[in-house]
């Protein structure tokens, strides 16, 4: 298991799968030709045949006085996923979260650095068929931008399923706190945004003793988009308000002792940015 110290803070990587495939419909820039030069995203990111390396997981961030868990990736049970592989998963997830000393009930707060399918699946669990809250002592902060994007005029099917099953059972039970893009959760962590994977997507800042950690959300979706910038997501709502964000926040990071802990970023998965010619990399 991954963990990090940033002063007083841990975070912890509870994995839910890690994926090794021609992400093409993901990056169509991303081909393993355009891959294979990146030398450095090898291992960790991309195997000897270019292909990339993805991972899905949740980062617990425990500070002195809170628990909280970052994304709750695609959860068990859910139905009418787009991709084929992402439905009725059965996998280990809550266990290994209870193994790592983090039992759902002990989670205090809940934070969806944007509302996509594999943000907010462990939002709920299936209980004698109806779906509930999985951390039923904690507040669910989302983003009241993003919150109000997803529920006003999207009807595309998918994403009625993914509010059904993991969104709605939870504000209708009256556990979530719609934050701005800026929120202050406590005195270590805050959020930051991180505009164009979606409308109000955000990253999570730690600051400790000095030292200072970002969890990326989706705002860099792979590694790679660090020594090439312009490669856009098909999941980003708006392509060059995301290419701005990332060339903006690798600027920023590249320049500050910062640790960063990518939310899709397979491997060791976290690391600082350095500058590498007109682009960035990430280093140790
Ligand atoms: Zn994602």
């Amino acid at each position: 298991m991954m963990k990090w110290r940033i002063g007083e803070v841990t975070v912890t990587k509870i994995v839910e799968l890690e994926v090794t495939s021609g992400s093409r419909f993901l990056m169509p820039q991303a081909t393993r030709e355009a891959i294979l030069p990146i030398g450095w995203l090898q291992p960790d990111f991309a195997d000897a045949s270019g292909r990339l390396r993805m991972s899905i997981h949740a980062l617990v961030v425990a500070t002195p006085n809170c628990r909280m868990i970052v994304d709750t990736c695609l959860g068990n049970d859910k139905e009418n996923r787009r991709i084929p592989s992402w439905n009725k998963l059965q996998t280990r997830f809550l266990a290994d979260l209870t193994a790592a000393g983090y039992a759902p009930e002990t989670i205090d707060t809940v934070v969806c650095t944007h509302l996509h399918v594999d943000h907010v699946g462990w939002n709920t669990v299936l209980v004698e068929g109806l779906w509930g809250p999985t951390f039923p002592n904690a507040r669910y902060l989302m983003g009241r931008v993003e919150f109000t994007h997803w529920t006003s005029a999207h009807v595309r099917e998918d994403v009625t399923a993914i509010l059904a099953d993991s969104v709605t059972p939870i504000w209708e039970a009256g556990l979530v706190d719609l934050v701005e893009t800026d929120h202050r959760i406590c005195d270590e962590v805050s959020l930051v945004p991180t505009l164009g994977h979606t409308p109000g997507h955000v990253s999570v800042r730690i600051a400790s003793q000095g030292e200072e950690a970002l969890i990326t959300g989706d705002f860099l979706h792979h590694p790679c988009q660090m020594a090439r910038p312009g490669w856009s997501s098909t999941a980003d709502s708006d392509p060059i308000a995301a290419q701005h964000t990332r060339e903006r926040m690798l600027t920023q990071l590249s320049d500050n002792p910062i640790l960063v802990i990518g939310t899709h970023f397979a491997g060791r998965t976290a690391g600082h940015v350095v500058r590498d010619g007109e682009a960035f990399r990430l280093a140790a």
